[in-house]
């Protein structure tokens, strides 16, 4: 069952479009992470489905509510949803079990079953030492449970993240985002996830949803969008993709460097411009003298060797010009100017949408 539905939803802020014709559907239960670089409507599109503003065009559903439309949208209020915001917005006179039974008690809850929600919300976000010290007391990180802590013991609908993480320093951050994921798995509301981290989207999400320029360009499994990009935005997004542009010589193949490379993926037309992504890490570099067995092999030139401890970083530059990335083995070394083969193999030569 879906839980979220945004159904053709565009976003102009006066002649700027934020969001352009957006369709998602979340299913219940599971964590998507919107991600994209800065600017490409991840923040729009979850303050439409907070319900902070109304959509120029289309219509959200939460469950089988429409709450946004241009002609009718819902307060957030009106909507079961909770919101995590980067900055945490905490209340600094409260303590931290203040702060996590407000949304209880602004409800009207009864007291015995605030404090029993509050000592077991506390104690999954490992909060439980903390509970009566002041949110200036805490650590970055306490400070963003304790938001997280806030925002799921009114046991939302939906919960939404706008870039959590971001005001910790880089070791905190790559530690939370295993505990965000472990809270997903906890409670498993039906989340929306803002990032422009890579990493962050890997770790949390079950599905990824690729933004470029108020458009989704993909929408998969973190392992779909890694190792099946569709398109080159996605490709160089997720990191460590090199684009072989030439001209495709039947639906499979492309002419690379004077040789014809086998790929997979879209379907190519032949005789048109064409782009296949690759990785750094599954190009196999070999001597220049015998040719390895492989047909999508390339001569090429080492440009540049850098070692880098577990790998070795190298630019090589192909027949024709196009420059090459690969992350090889550190024991495997040639020289700037050295002659090599370049292995492509077809498994990982991924054609993409033009
Ligand atoms: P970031 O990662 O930097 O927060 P984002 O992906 O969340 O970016 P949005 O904040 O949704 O992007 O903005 C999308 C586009 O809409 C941007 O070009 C932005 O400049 C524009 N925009 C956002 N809010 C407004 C506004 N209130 N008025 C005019 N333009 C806006």
């Amino acid at each position: 069952m879906s839980s979220v539905i945004l159904r053709n939803l565009t976003k102009r802020y006066g002649t700027q479009t934020a969001l352009d014709d957006v369709t998602l559907e979340i299913e219940h239960g599971q964590l998507v992470c919107l991600l994209g670089p800065s600017g490409c409507g991840k923040t729009t599109a979850l303050r439409l489905v907070a319900g902070f503003m109304s959509p120029t065009a289309g219509e959200i559903s939460l469950g089988d509510r429409v709450v946004s439309s241009p002609s009718r949208t819902l307060s957030p209020e009106q909507r079961n949803v909770s919101m995590v915001f980067q900055g945490y917005a905490l209340w600094p006179h409260m303590t931290v079990a203040q702060n996590v039974a407000y949304g209880l008690e602004v409800r009207r809850v009864d007291r015995a079953t605030i404090a029993k929600k509050v000592a077991a919300i506390l104690q999954t976000t490992h909060l439980d030492g903390v509970a009566d010290r002041y949110p200036a007391e805490l650590s970055g990180g306490q400070q963003q449970r304790v938001s997280l802590a806030r925002a799921l013991i009114v046991e939302p609908e939906t919960l939404l993240l706008d870039e959590p993480l971001s005001n910790l320093d880089t070791g905190l951050r790559e530690e939370m985002r295993f505990e965000m994921r472990r809270l997903h798995d906890a409670y498993r509301y039906t989340s929306i996830y803002v990032t422009h981290d890579q990493g962050e989207a890997m770790t949390t999400a079950d599905r990824i949803a690729v933004m470029n320029a108020g458009r989704i360009e993909q929408f998969g499994s973190p392992e779909e969008v890694y190792e099946e990009p569709r398109s080159e935005f996605v490709a160089r997004f997720l990191g460590g993709s090199n684009i072989l542009r030439g001209k495709a010589i039947d639906a499979t193949h492309l002419e690379f460097a004077g040789a014809p490379i086998e790929c997979h993926g879209v379907p190519l037309a032949a005789g048109r411009d064409a782009a296949v992504s690759i990785r750094q890490h599954h190009i196999a570099l070999s001597n220049g003298v015998s040719r390895p067995a492989s047909p999508n092999a390339v001569q090429a030139t080492v440009v540049r060797n850098v070692f880098l401890g577990s790998t070795r970083d190298y630019v090589v530059e192909a027949k024709g010009g196009s420059q090459l990335r690969i992350i090889a083995a550190p024991e495997q070394s040639f020289a700037p100017g050295t002659s090599v083969w370049v292995t492509l193999p077809r498994e990982h030569c991924r054609a993409l949408v033009s």
